[in-house]
């Protein structure tokens, strides 16, 4: 499981400066991505090899009144499913009246909370230091977002070995039982917005087949999993949309959740991402595939509430789909009604061939062959008067795909040319479904 980190604190404190440096290897791949556009309050985040998430909860104000009413949505639920809140302050500001109404709440709630005071830089330390130690949530650790100062050894607290976050903890230091069931087979999760269908969805890919009984425990937050066969072949469906057996038909029970979606996605092999025709692409969608894409799962896109559309319509929605999804175009896309079930069936062909895909085992002379017939068709370009030179290649991991090259100024190697290779690789392996990662090694 990924641990959720929530930044909390009055506006202007550094939230987001905070959030941003944090998260900067999303950056990078939402802008090389057309038609994608970030999230600004979730984020994945990488430190020391460790994956976890950012949420900036930046809708809390504590120096309004009613603390729980300003609290209301996605933020309140952010630090309700947070495994550990960064609380900041402002050093300059020193303590204020928003800070103690925050500071209350978050003590009542019992979450692992860590004090952080911000902006440090140029703040008279010691004095404010002591200041925000009688909110009453330990000593305060100084940083300096702006500047990147003391950002490892606040990451080290919450997350390194001697931190914390673990989320397989609870607030009070207990181990959280989470599955009971281990997943089998290709692991599938069902996300998209809320009505879109996905529960819907889940009951009609589990149907008739048998599925084995679970209760599972865990924390609202935790998706349920479940595992099942189909023709004889395993599957576990991660299931955001909390559906739960109850009789015999599935029920949905739990709200919608970002931080669960982003989990479920983090730990499938394919996602199987659910549009609702009727409401078509919006900027919610856009956010969750750039998390779908930043974690290179495989994907397939369900169409849902395709029944009952005119034919004037459903062309109209094809063509803004294909306008608007420009850099999932790896993905098959299928049109289906969840609620009659057509199509669904439709969905596994391409779940399968999608993880077949993500799952390819390819030898480094295989690789090497490709890159160099690429080559030999399209010359990378010259730079400073001499040419680029790729070596060979070699797979280097796999869900996704991740093609690493080897070669001799590769710094220098333009993103179109990383595009045609990418392409290449895509076309000759016959992989779909699945984004591919080039990375360049440079050297002999
Ligand atoms: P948010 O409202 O909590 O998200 O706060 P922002 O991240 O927007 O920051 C508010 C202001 O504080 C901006 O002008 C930032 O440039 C500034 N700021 C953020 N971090 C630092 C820091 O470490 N030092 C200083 N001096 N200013 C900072
Ligand atoms: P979730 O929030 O994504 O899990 O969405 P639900 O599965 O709860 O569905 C939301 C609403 O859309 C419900 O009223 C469903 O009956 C309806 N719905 C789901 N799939 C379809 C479909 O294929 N066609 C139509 N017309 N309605 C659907």
């Amino acid at each position: 499981m990924v641990p959720v980190i929530a930044l909390v604190g009055r506006p202007n404190v550094g939230k987001s400066t905070l959030f941003n440096r944090l998260t900067k290897s999303r950056d990078a791949i939402v802008a090389d991505v057309a038609g994608l556009t970030r999230d600004r309050q979730y984020g994945e985040a990488q430190w020391q090899g460790h994956t976890y998430i950012v949420v900036d909860t930046g809708g809390i104000s504590g120096d309004e009144q009613g603390l729980d009413m300003i609290m209301a949505g996605q933020s309140l639920q952010a630090i309700e499913e947070a495994d550990a809140v960064l609380f900041l302050v402002d050093a300059r500001a020193g303590r204020t009246a928003g800070d103690e109404q925050i500071a209350d709440h978050l003590r009542k709630r019992n979450k692992r909370t860590f004090l952080i005071a911000n902006k440090v830089d140029g703040a008279d330390q010691d004095s404010i230091m002591g200041e925000f130690a009688k909110l009453g949530l330990g000593d305060p650790l100084g940083i300096a977002a702006a500047h990147g100062r003391n950002i490892n050894p606040m990451l080290e607290a919450v997350l390194g070995e001697e931190g914390v976050v673990s989320p397989d903890i609870d607030e009070e230091g207990n181990p959280i039982e989470r599955l009971i069931v281990e997943p089998i087979g290709t692991k599938i999760a069902v996300i998209g917005r809320p009505n879109v269908g996905k529960s819907t969805l889940v009951n009609r890919m589990l149907g008739e087949d048998r599925v084995v009984v679970f209760d599972q425990a865990g924390t609202t937050r935790d998706s349920i999993y479940i595992p099942y066969e189909r023709h004889d072949k395993p599957y576990t469906l991660i299931d955001t949309a909390g559906v739960r057996r109850r009789g015999k038909v599935f029920e949905a029970i739990e709200k919608f959740s970002v931080i669960k979606t982003l989990q479920a996605i983090q730990d499938a092999n394919v996602v199987i991402f659910v549009v609702d025709a009727r409401e078509g692409i919006v900027e919610q969608d856009l956010h969750l595939l750039g998390f779908v894409l930043e974690a290179g799962r495989a994907l397939v896109i369900a169409i849902n509430k395709w029944d009952g559309m005119e034919e004037r319509e459903k062309e109209f929605v094809k063509t803004e789909l294909q306008r608007r999804l420009i850099f999932a175009q790896f993905a098959d896309q299928h049109f289906i009604s969840a609620l009659h079930g057509s199509g669904v069936g439709l969905l596994y062909k391409s779940v399968d061939k999608a993880f077949e895909s993500a799952m390819t085992k390819i030898p480094t002379r295989r690789m090497t062959e490709i890159l160099e017939a690429a080559v030999a068709e399209h010359q990378p370009p010259l730079v400073n008067g001499r040419r680029i030179k790729l070596r060979y290649a070699h797979l280097g991991g796999s869900n996704p795909p991740i093609v690493v090259i080897h070669g001799n100024q590769v710094d220098s190697v333009p993103r179109s040319y990383t595009r045609y290779l990418e392409n290449t690789f895509r076309k000759v392996l016959k992989i779909t479904g699945t984004p591919i990662r080039i990375e360049y090694k440079s050297g002999d």
